[in-house]
């Protein structure tokens, strides 16, 4: 007969802690909002900015450039 008067509420602590709730894109600090961006990256991923890994396209700069001035004139 198995004593368990002392038996412990279990407690679940195998409570899911996501890592990778960052934006992905390089530097980016912001908690993740819209697939695995924040909603400025996501942005940047929908204009083809950066990949959906969050690195830049190769042509970042050029891309950013008329990103930034549609965005201004909108
Ligand atoms: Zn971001």
């Amino acid at each position: 007969m198995a004593d368990k008067k002392n038996f412990e509420k279990q407690i679940p602590n195998n409570v899911v802690v996501l890592e990778s709730v960052k934006c992905c894109a390089e530097g980016c600090k912001k908690k993740m909002e819209r697939a695995t961006f924040c909603g400025e990256h996501f942005d940047w991923f929908k204009a083809g900015l950066i990949t959906k890994e969050g690195l830049r396209a190769p042509d970042f700069d050029k891309k950013h450039y008329h990103y930034t001035a549609a965005k201004k004139s909108a």
